[in-house]
């Protein structure tokens, strides 16, 4: 079966493994062919170091620490989370950040958005500590849904 490409709407035979058009990886997971933020990047940019992959993602990575710069412990600082983006350009990405205490057992879920993400870009998104219970113990950082950003 002939393969749309997510990005650009170009058909591809089926046998492509990158687009035709664009270049984009047609990577083919459990919901048909992977969308933005999940199609894995050809040449993806390195992961900086001290950071994370983003859950169901491709290429994403995050770190996070108090905004105090201590440990990120402490429960009523606020948390600095930075994102860093080594794939496609993307746009209106929605992210899930999620925390944990000492037990693992979950105590907060928040979202974010990200209009426009570029390939290389660093976003740093503050955790107010009015959003945050004590006891944070450890961040998931989950993609919930991406764009393609458009091209230069
Ligand atoms: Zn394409």
């Amino acid at each position: 079966m002939p393969m749309e490409c997510p990005r650009c709407s170009v058909w591809n035979p089926d046998v492509a493994r990158f687009c035709r058009n664009c270049g984009l990886g047609l990577v083919v997971g459990p919901e048909g062919i992977l969308g933005a933020g999940r199609a894995p990047h050809a040449n993806p940019l390195a992961c900086p170091a001290g950071f994370e992959p983003i859950r169901q993602a491709a290429d994403m990575f995050f770190h996070w620490e108090a905004t105090g710069g201590g440990a990120p412990l402490l429960g009523t600082e606020p948390l600095a989370l930075t994102v860093f983006n080594g794939g496609y350009d993307l746009a209106q990405v929605v992210l899930h950040v999620c925390g944990t205490d000492r037990a693992g057992q979950p105590l907060f879920e928040i979202e974010r958005e990200i209009e426009e993400w570029r390939r290389g870009g660093q976003v740093r998104l503050e955790i107010a500590s009015y959003e945050l219970p004590d006891r944070v113990h450890a961040l998931n950082v989950v993609l919930i849904a991406a764009e393609f950003g458009q091209p230069e």
